[in-house]
């Protein structure tokens, strides 16, 4: 069984503190060993990555657009070799694996390839200013500049580790930063061969790093070191705030891109057709990714008058989605990362069941084994302060509450500590923009859950701080320098 090693440096890292192992979701098989990062391999990992900083960050921007451009081609190159081990460290069925698992990273590497190139220089009108005791007047230039914030420490949740981490690495490179990557410890072995290629494309030693870890302890390492200037973070609302916290000690620039409770509104004005649309919409919770996706419309806010209709079309939609073995083709829904995730998501049903409400479909442990598999579950009749409404599941469940009127259905939607990604469904796309208004949600998908990769991605409220996604996402990564000179 394999044992992978940090990649640090250029080289791959043995660790001081030896393996964990990596469980394929599906078979609860030992997929391979990780290694478990000790604060001496983080701080060696740091230290590789300030030292590289002073040349990449000088490298002139074309020279890395061409690395990163080589980095895309690479990861195409070498998908055959990667989506099995992408697969089954993450469980994802074989159709999302892959199509998105390393397809959309290479896109991420290309979209920034670009970026590496978008002007990084604001030029400000030139503005007579007063002589003063500062200093003589006159005709004062100026330009605000972006430029690389330094090192930057990436701490990634499961679920698609190179798209997330793709997502951090690609910008922040473009940007002139170096990186040391932390990966979610369930899924981290196709990150930890990641240095290889990167190398191969010809991103010199140093400026991208991984280590790993089967606890907090690197990822808490990695924010606590004071030669990290950034943390970007993607994962749980409740390890965001630690990250927050202690960063906030070194005054540590952060990004944030945590958890959500995503409701899809419902409007009573649909057509049939926009009905079904709608359905198959809030059906992705099910069929994405067994629903651990942090964007997935989890509560589906329904007019009353169209209630009924709605449960019943996704209680079909989710009776007729196939679940099982992720590697074949056939699967729509496989398994859950864990089985403390499943554990988990168990313990949520349970729950929302004690409480009153009605389990209309899923709700028990499919006859499936091995396999952490959890059924497709949809709850009716559920009050917007229980549990299941307003706390992030992380799994195949959605729950549906009735509404009556427009300001009922925005209070529901609003009215949980997450911000993430909201939708409205209407067959009206002007009553739908006057409703996005009132949403406290970093994004609103009208009619539609698919995504648009040049808008700015973040979350409102308890769903994170700051923004990623196209030119956004470039310049998360950056610190603004102002330059004023005497014309
Ligand atoms: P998690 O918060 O448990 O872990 C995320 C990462 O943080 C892992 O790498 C983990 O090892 C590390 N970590 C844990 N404790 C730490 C600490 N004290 N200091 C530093 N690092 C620490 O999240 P998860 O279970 O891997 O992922 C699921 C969560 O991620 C969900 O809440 C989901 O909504 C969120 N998520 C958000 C987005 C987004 O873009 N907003 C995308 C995907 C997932």
């Amino acid at each position: 069984m394999k044992r992978y090693a940090h990649w640090i440096n250029g080289q791959r890292h043995q660790p001081a503190q030896g393996h964990y192992p990596v469980v394929n979701p599906a078979t609860e098989q030992v997929i391979g060993y990780a290694p478990e990062a000790t604060r001496g391999d983080v701080d060696t990992a740091v230290r590789a990555a300030r030292t590289a900083y002073q040349a990449w960050s000088r490298t002139a921007p074309k020279e890395r657009a061409a690395v990163l451009d080589r980095i895309a081609d690479l990861l195409a190159a070498h998908a055959k070799d990667l989506v099995p081990l992408l697969q089954a460290e993450t469980g994802a069925a074989m159709r999302v694996a892959s199509t998105m698992q390393l397809p959309t990273a290479a896109e991420r590497f290309r979209r920034y390839a670009r970026g590496a190139t978008e002007p990084d220089t604001i030029p400000l009108a030139p503005l007579p200013v007063k002589a003063s005791p500062l200093a003589p007047g006159g005709l004062l230039g100026a330009a605000a500049v972006r430029r690389p914030v330094g090192v930057v420490g990436c701490i990634t949740s499961y679920n698609f580790p190179v798209v997330n981490l793709a997502g951090k690495a690609a910008p922040a490179l473009a940007m002139g930063n170096t990186v040391v990557a932390k990966p979610a410890p369930q899924d981290p072995l196709t990150c930890l061969l990641l240095g290889e290629i990167f190398q191969e494309a010809g991103l010199p030693d140093g400026v991208f790093n991984v280590v790993t870890g089967s606890g907090a302890a690197a990822g808490e390492a990695l924010v606590a070191h004071p030669g990290v200037d950034m943390i970007s973070f993607t994962g749980s609302t409740s390890v965001g705030k630690a990250i927050a916290e202690s960063a906030g000690r070194l005054m540590k620039r952060t990004l944030m891109e945590l958890g959500g409770k995503g409701a899809a509104i419902i409007l009573d004005d649909l057509t049939d057709g926009a009905g079904k649309s709608a359905v198959g919409a809030v059906g992705s919770t099910w069929s994405f990714h067994c629903g651990q996706i942090c964007t997935a419309p989890t509560r589906v806010l329904v007019h009353r008058a169209l209630y009924e209709k709605v449960v019943t079309g996704l209680q079909s939609y989710a009776e007729a989605l196939t679940i099982g073995d992720p590697v074949d083709n056939s699967t729509i829904v496989g398994p859950l990362i864990s089985a403390a995730q499943r554990d988990r998501v168990e313990a949520y049903v349970a729950g929302a069941r004690d409480q009153g409400a009605r389990i209309v479909t899923g709700g028990t442990r499919p006859d499936l084994k091995p396999g952490f598999y959890a059924a497709p579950t949809l709850i009716a009749d559920v009050r917007p302060g229980m549990a299941v409404a307003q706390e992030e599941i992380f799994g195949p469940v959605v729950v549906a509450i009735p509404f009556d009127t427009e300001d009922e259905a925005v209070e529901i939607a609003n009215g949980t500590a997450y911000g993430l990604y909201d939708y409205v469904f209407s067959g009206d796309a002007g009553r739908a923009w006057q409703l996005a208004a009132r949403l406290r949600s970093g994004n609103v998908g009208i009619n539609t859950v698919q995504r648009h990769p040049e808008t700015p991605f973040g979350g409102f409220k308890d769903s994170g701080i700051g923004r990623d996604g196209g030119s956004f996402g470039l310049h998360a990564y950056s610190e603004l320098q102002s330059v004023v000179w005497p014309s």
